[in-house]
């Protein structure tokens, strides 16, 4: 192996395209034993609104992860995600960090969500998380890998515990008979949605911090 193409010992640096605190938080948490340094938009100094006009999870974490590789020129982890309801025909969905409006609180979107699931039993209060990971570079590369996560559960009937963030007091898992914010963090990455997709991207992503940046990517020319 010539020294140009030995992987550096320096860790690849991986951003985390995405500006929710939480998400950051809990990628980090999920893809700790990874060999990258984690960045997010803050530490680089770089701030993007991308427009998500995706209709489904995956278009919008490839909208996300195109234009955030493109701005930073580094590899990028995008991540897109939300809740579906099914008795609500998969509501709030891709527009989960919306729903109800901007800047309505979530105690406001429980009270609305249960209202509307009112009398409903539990074997009709299916719902579930899911998440989709998009990894690109910038362009002419693109995107390398898509991987989705979710998780099946119900939606409670009544808010549970602290934990988590978003959904996650509403957000019962019967095997384990509470709700996501009665879970630890790491009880949590166990099974969520996100953690899922990450692990079906780790083998990606140990390839690439492999493969020295001006090598043929791994899926590239096939
Ligand atoms: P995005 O930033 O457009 O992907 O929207 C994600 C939204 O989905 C979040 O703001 C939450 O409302 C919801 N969501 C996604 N993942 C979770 C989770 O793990 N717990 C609770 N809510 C979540």
């Amino acid at each position: 192996m010539s020294p140009e193409s030995a992987p550096s010992s320096e860790p690849r640096r991986l951003l985390l395209a995405t500006t929710n605190p939480h998400k950051i938080e809990e990628l980090r948490a999920i893809l700790a034993g990874f060999p990258y340094e984690l960045v997010s938009p803050n530490d680089i100094g770089l701030a993007l609104e991308v427009e998500e006009t995706g209709t489904t999870f995956a278009e919008n974490a490839i909208l996300k992860a195109t234009a955030w590789a493109d701005a930073a020129g580094m590899l990028t982890l995008a991540e897109d995600s939300g809740l579906e309801i099914d008795a609500l025909g998969g509501e709030p969905g891709i527009y989960s960090a919306r729903w109800a409006g901007e800047g309505v609180s979530y105690e406001e979107r429980f009270r609305i969500l249960l209202g509307r699931l009112a009398d409903m039993p539990a074997e009709r209060r299916s719902a579930r998380y899911h998440a989709a990971i998009a990894i690109a570079r910038a362009a002419p590369i693109g995107v390398l890998g898509l991987f989705e996560g979710t998780l099946e559960g119900q939606i409670a009937f009544a808010p549970a515990g602290s934990g988590g963030f978003g959904y996650d007091p509403i957000f019962y898992v019967p095997e384990q008979q509470r709700t996501v914010g009665q879970m630890s963090a790491e009880g949590k990455h166990l099974i969520s949605h996100r953690a899922r997709a990450a692990a079906a991207a780790r083998d990606l992503l140990r390839q690439l911090a492999e493969t020295p940046a001006n090598e043929p990517q791994p899926d590239e020319g096939n």
